[in-house]
């Protein structure tokens, strides 16, 4: 046996308690996914790729050499196959020298191999009916309001930009800007600042072709000084005010964007926004500060943290769910230099949060090379690391009895779609409210002790 397929083994029997296939996903979305060129041909033929804020590759256009950023899908469903999975979706993370790859197999029906052993049967997303329709002024579906979380989600970014600029300013995982760069140099349609109107027609179209979306997420770059002569709050509050104005609940709103004050934070609930994201992305002190210079020099770490523990009383602490990105705590040079310190660290974070019912999240980190940390940690963080946080997140989640995060349609293994790390893999069935299914309608937790009786105006 290789030496990979050892650490996965192992890592398999010491934590019977995990679902291998999370296991699996974890690994695939730090290695990326190489795809034969028989399996590019077939998957062509399904949901593209859209590039909906970031890279999340793990080498740069120019290095592809088969075109895959054009023909690789947005997510695959690994399904069946020798081991039986059950099905889970992930995150098609681009890396032509990644020891998975999806190919053809002998009898025609594409399949996931490590070192060319088989490790699942793969399914891509049927391109849904919205992505071969354009808007009134050619610019296509993909580019203005594409899907994820295999159909779940309208991922809105509405502006392909960020004001925090360059390596003293930019969240140094974050390739936003260079990625933009990259997509307009590839020739790919790709709008930097979405207009209302467009959205709107966008979702028109989606909404009479599809019922697979439940909820959308308005985000983009942070806006330091002024965009369209508007600041942050006005300029992205125009977008769920239109959305809620035109769809009043046909979709949950969640809303991606910086920490804000209180009463900036009610503008969005009171045209409809449900969820709210104020992404923190590494616990640590010091790292926060090294990581996030721009985050820290205009908001700071603690204040950052008072606004998301405010932002619970106006929308209920179990809809504010921060996002911060896992394994960066361990990017050299700064980051700490062992699995446990790094697990020590931002558990003491996700006590901090699911203490106030506030329901933290993760992305698994993408060392994308077009950034600060993925240039310096071209392999990412250990395993070890993402399993161990795995457990952290899903046994925290338990201890403080919440229920599984809304807006994330259904929790568990077989059921679950968020395809960027396996937290929502892991919640365990009979786990508070594991059972239910969010909609539009109807939203688990606690309302914010603003929000009661209160009526959405939309
Ligand atoms: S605030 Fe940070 S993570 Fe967000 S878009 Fe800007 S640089 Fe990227």
């Amino acid at each position: 046996m290789s030496e990979k397929w050892e650490q996965i083994e192992s890592l398999i029997e010491k934590y019977p308690d995990l679902p291998p296939e999370a296991i699996f996903k974890e690994d695939l979305l730090t290695k990326g996914i190489s795809f034969s060129e028989d399996a590019l041909r077939v998957a062509s033929g399904f949901k593209p790729k859209a590039y909906f804020i970031f890279s999340f590759d793990l080498v740069p256009i120019e290095e592809m050499k088969h075109r895959e950023n054009l023909r690789a899908p947005e997510e695959i469903c690994l399904v069946g196959g020798q081991r039986d999975f059950r099905r889970i979706i992930v995150s098609v993370r681009l890396n032509p020298n990644s020891p998975y790859q999806v190919a053809i197999s002998d009898e025609g029906e594409p399949v996931l191999r490590l070192e060319e052993e088989e490790v699942a049967g793969v399914q891509f997303q049927k391109t849904p009916e919205c992505y071969h329709r354009t808007l009134g002024n050619g610019k296509p579906i993909a580019d203005i309001a594409p899907t994820i979380e295999w159909g779940y989600l309208l991922y809105l970014t509405v502006f392909r930009i960020c004001q925090y600029f360059g390596s003293q300013q930019e969240c140094q995982f974050c390739d936003i800007n260079r990625n933009y760069r990259q997509q307009k140099k590839s020739g790919r349609p790709y709008t930097g600042v979405k207009t209302v109107e467009e959205i709107i027609e966008a979702l028109e179209i989606i909404n009479s072709t599809d019922s697979d979306s439940h909820a959308y997420t308005v985000t983009g770059g942070s806006i330091t000084s002024k965009l369209n002569e508007k600041s942050e709050v006005d300029f992205y509050l125009q977008y769920p005010e239109a959305i809620e104005k035109r769809f009043p609940g046909r979709w949950i709103g969640k809303l991606v964007v910086q920490a804000l004050a209180k009463e900036e934070v009610r503008r969005f609930r009171d045209v409809g926004v449900q969820i709210y994201h104020p992404n923190y992305e590494v616990w640590d002190r010091k790292l926060f500060e090294i990581i996030c210079p721009g985050k820290a020099d205009y908001i700071g770490r603690d204040e950052w943290i008072q606004r998301i523990l405010d932002a619970g009383d106006v929308f209920g602490p179990s809809q504010v769910i921060p996002n911060f990105v896992a394994g960066i705590e361990m990017a050299r040079p700064f980051g700490f230099k062992t699995v446990s310190e790094a697990i020590e660290s931002t558990s003491e974070g996700l006590n901090f949060f699911m203490s106030h019912g506030i329901m933290p999240r993760f992305t698994t980190w993408c060392p994308e090379p077009l950034t600060v940390l993925g240039k310096q940690n071209p392999e990412g963080a250990p395993l070890e690391y993402h399993v161990q946080m795995l457990r952290t997140w899903r046994d925290t989640h338990e201890k403080y009895k919440l229920a599984p995060p809304s807006g994330y349609g259904r929790p568990g293994i077989g059921n679950a779609v968020f395809s960027v790390s396996a937290f929502m893999d892991v919640i365990r069935s009979g786990s508070c409210g594991s059972d239910s299914h969010d909609s539009p309608k109807i939203e688990m937790g606690k309302v914010g002790s603003e929000n009661l009786g209160r009526k959405r105006e939309s």
